[in-house]
């Protein structure tokens, strides 16, 4: 059995970011830059006002009255000049007037007829916005690797971009395995059967990933079944991520499968509670992840290693890979008198992590109510108060 640490250097070691596309901006949210991005556009585009209020000249602003000579709506520049001892009448994003240095807000201002009284002094340049300020003609305002985020791709629209270059997602087909499994909607459960709830939850996690084409099929424990449905899908997708028959069952037919195709598993079997199945494999097209089927095992072998698979399929960076972990402290004494790391399932309550429920790789429930898991070291006891290692789940 290898190590965790190990497991991922492996998984990742098999992962080359996908090839590069343009894209609409519409279309591609949570996608990776797949180059850096200068600016060519200066933000803000020219001086203007950041209130409504008054453009002046800010020495000015101790007369007794200013007449107002003009006013500039956002908008469009009328090239209005605000000549000694006068102001204009300006609002929020109009271009300031030549000859104005500062603009001085309404409500700090008397209006009497066609002049003003200012209540208040103000410094040279206030509510002013200077050209280029935010974004400067030539900066790189986007790296290689960063997540377009909705405010990236803001940051993009506001550059006038209407496409971007990313790196393209990949297509992943989830496959569900095991006889006892009937999908959610087909009907009352059989003696001895369960709903698939892993196919939801696994394509909920792609999904979060910013992964959009995913495939979710179910197959019975049989080896010619799973070896069908295994050959067709690592033809047709970038990556094939199995839950159930990874163990060493009698019907366990995921690595017999893959023997049937000829492919040898990278890895099988990781240190790690729960989730020590955990399998990784390669065909000529596709990366295969075999995860184990109890539901939180399938989830904890996720995080930890299809994750950053994907995201790095995906051409992120290693800052957007790294997971959040925080260092927190507990709320209840917990130890780990395992010989592998366990991942707590948790809550965060005022700033303490405490058990959300039953901790084995079965229970759901516990896992729905989590928000965070802790990690506990093989022998490890932490107790009450002492901080320990908590990954934040989004
Ligand atoms: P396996 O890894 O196939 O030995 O399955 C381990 C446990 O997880 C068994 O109790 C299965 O019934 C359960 N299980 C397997 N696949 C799923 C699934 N898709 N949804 C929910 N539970 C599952
Ligand atoms: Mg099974």
């Amino acid at each position: 059995m290898i190590s965790e640490h190990e497991a991922l250097q492996r998984v990742l070691a098999a992962m080359k970011p996908m090839e590069r596309q343009t894209m609409s901006l519409s279309e591609a949210l949570d996608a990776f830059a797949g180059r850096d991005l200068i600016a060519s556009v200066p933000i803000p585009g020219f001086e203007q006002s950041s209130m409504d209020g008054y453009a002046l000249r800010a020495a000015e602003a101790s007369l007794e009255s200013l007449p107002v000579i003009g006013e500039q709506p956002a908008g469009r520049d009328l090239g209005l000049v605000c000549e000694p001892g006068s102001c204009i009448r300006i609002f929020t994003g109009a271009p300031l007037p030549a000859g104005a240095d500062a603009v001085i807000m309404q409500e700090d201002v008397r209006r009497e007829g066609g002049t003003i009284r200012c209540l208040d002094s103000v410094e040279k340049g206030e509510n002013v916005r200077r050209a280029g300020a935010d974004v400067c003609a030539g900066q790189i305002v986007l790296r290689r690797g960063e997540r377009l985020t909705p405010a990236r791709l803001g940051l993009l629209a506001s550059q006038g971009l209407v496409e971007v270059e990313v790196t393209r997602k990949p297509k992943v087909a989830v496959l569900s395995t095991g006889d006892e499994l009937i999908a959610p909607g087909s009907g009352p459960l059989a003696a001895g059967q369960i709903y698939n709830s892993n196919a939801t939850m696994l394509a909920g996690l792609l999904r979060r990933l910013g992964i959009i084409e995913i495939t979710t099929e179910h197959c019975a424990d049989d080896l010619q079944a799973t070896t069908t449905c295994l050959e067709r899908l690592t033809a047709t997708h970038d990556a094939v991520i199995l839950s159930g028959g990874v163990s060493v069952g009698d019907h366990d037919q995921v690595k017999p499968a893959l023997k049937c195709l000829g492919i040898e598993p990278e890895l099988w079997r990781v240190k790690v509670k729960p989730g020590k199945p955990f399998l990784f494999a390669k065909s000529s097209r596709a990366f295969v992840f075999g995860l184990p089927g109890n539901p939180v095992s399938s989830f904890v072998t996720f995080l930890l290693f299809v994750r950053p698979a994907m995201l790095r399929l995906m051409g992120a960076c290693e800052a957007e890979i790294e997971p959040l972990m925080l260092q927190v402290p507990l709320a209840e004494p917990m130890s780990n008198d395992g010989d592998r790391p366990h991942y707590i399932r948790g809550r965060l309550v005022k700033g303490r992590f405490e058990s959300s429920g039953m901790q084995q790789s079965h229970a759901l429930h516990a896992l729905a109510r989590a928000d965070a898991l802790l990690r506990l070291e093989a022998g490890e006891t932490i107790t009450a108060g002492a901080c320990g290692t908590v990954w934040r789940l989004d």
